[in-house]
């Protein structure tokens, strides 16, 4: 039977990689529903295509617009984010993929693992703000909730098949885009620099995220909760060719990795077919034309947002939540050209410095802590 996907975030980087998986597997996928933010063109031409049951824009402004285009098709159009939180608890949804950018993605992951639906998660931000919540939730259920984030595929992929603890966690950076940037250039960093990635082609907000490490952080964070280890076995490096994507050392001294090309196709794909493979046309990589692969440490002067990210977990409670709050709202403002680069890492720590804390966060209390945070960064950026 095919497996029915709702894709949220579906004209983002993540959504149409997974659509073109679906286009190479139509034997094995289809489409229930399509959801974005505001690219309500985009949307259209992918339910044309698709024939999803429904489609979601989340601005409400694009929906005449949306619906309009759709007229002459049997698609069901809605929007609003609550409207996300709804389809994706539809009868015929096997599989909610969420690639949302944020903490909007954190209600549609909690409406996925009510409903007992099967989670591929690209929406890192939704286990960055409630990971013990959303884990302990989803445990409850049994809800599969399996990660498309490269790293944490590797990872996944490296325990398959284990049962003894782990000793540690490896997770892999490329450095981003200011890798080889000396730390004293970094204060006259232009937009168009931090959005030119090395090695990977993603959205704007996760390529400026890379670019900081805040992305580093946040990964050290969904690792944590997605694979219920202790962050002091966690441990990041750089790897500037982004070839090992992550790896896991075992108490024997024994070390997995799982390698392969810069290219989301194989863990998005894998997140559907897991525990199982499938087959792939795409690029493979060589050895023998790549014969280096190099590993550094991290600069933490260079790069606080790592050790504010291990700060956070330490803290537990609404800490990274905070944390995610204020650079939601310092990369938007970076992006909009209002503050500089590195004014980013800067709001999330004054931010941290002023926001109330709660230690036992229910869903509520994250919803007021993310609400705070974006507040006093906002008033921060002034
Ligand atoms: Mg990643």
């Amino acid at each position: 039977m095919k497996q029915r996907l709702a894709l949220l975030g579906s004209t983002g980087s993540i959504g149409e990689q997974t659509l073109d998986i679906v286009r190479d597997f139509p034997q094995w996928y289809e489409v229930t529903t399509l959801t974005s933010n505001t690219r309500w063109e985009r949307l259209a031409q992918q339910a044309r295509e698709f024939s999803p049951d429904s489609v979601v824009i989340a601005d409400k402004r694009f929906y005449l617009p949306l619906k309009e285009a759709l007229s002459d098709t049997d698609v069901k159009v809605y929007a609003g984010s609550e409207a996300i939180g709804q389809v994706v608890r539809g009868e015929a949804v096997d599989v909610v993929v969420n690639a949302l950018v944020g903490y909007a993605g954190l209600a549609p992951t909690v409406s996925a693992i009510e409903a007992g639906k099967k989670l591929a998660l690209a929406n890192k931000e939704s286990l960055v703000v409630a990971g013990a919540a959303v884990m302990r939730m989803a445990a409850e259920r049994k809800v599969p909730v399996v990660p498309i984030d490269s790293e944490h595929s590797a990872i996944l992929q490296c325990l398959v098949g284990e049962s003894s603890p782990v000793r540690k966690l490896i997770i892999t950076a490329s450095g981003g885009s200011f890798r080889d940037t000396p730390a004293e250039q970094l204060g006259t960093a232009t937009v168009e620099q931090a959005l030119h990635h090395p090695n990977w082609n993603m959205g704007a907000k996760i390529t400026i995220d890379s670019s900081t490490l805040v992305n580093k952080g946040f990964e050290v964070i969904e690792a944590r909760w997605l694979f219920g280890v202790e962050p002091e076995k966690i441990e990041v490096v750089i790897h500037p060719q982004s070839i090992v994507h992550s790896m896991v050392e075992f108490e024997d001294g024994a070390i997995k990795a799982q390698l392969g090309t810069p290219d989301m196709h194989l863990p998005i794909h894998y997140a559907l077919t897991f525990p199982r493979r499938a087959p792939s046309r795409r690029d493979r990589f060589s050895f023998l034309e790549h014969p280096e692969l190099n590993f550094l440490p991290v600069d933490r002067v260079k790069y606080p947002a790592v050790d504010i990210a291990f700060d956070c977990l330490r803290r537990g409670g609404t800490a990274c939540c905070v944390m995610n709050g204020a650079n939601e709202v310092a990369v938007a403002a970076f992006l909009k050209g209002r503050i500089g680069y590195l004014d980013i890492v800067k709001t999330i720590s004054r931010t941290l410095e002023r926001a109330s804390f709660v230690a036992e966060p229910s869903l509520a209390d994250y919803e007021s802590s993310n609400a705070e945070a974006r507040e006093i960064a906002s008033s921060l950026i002034g």
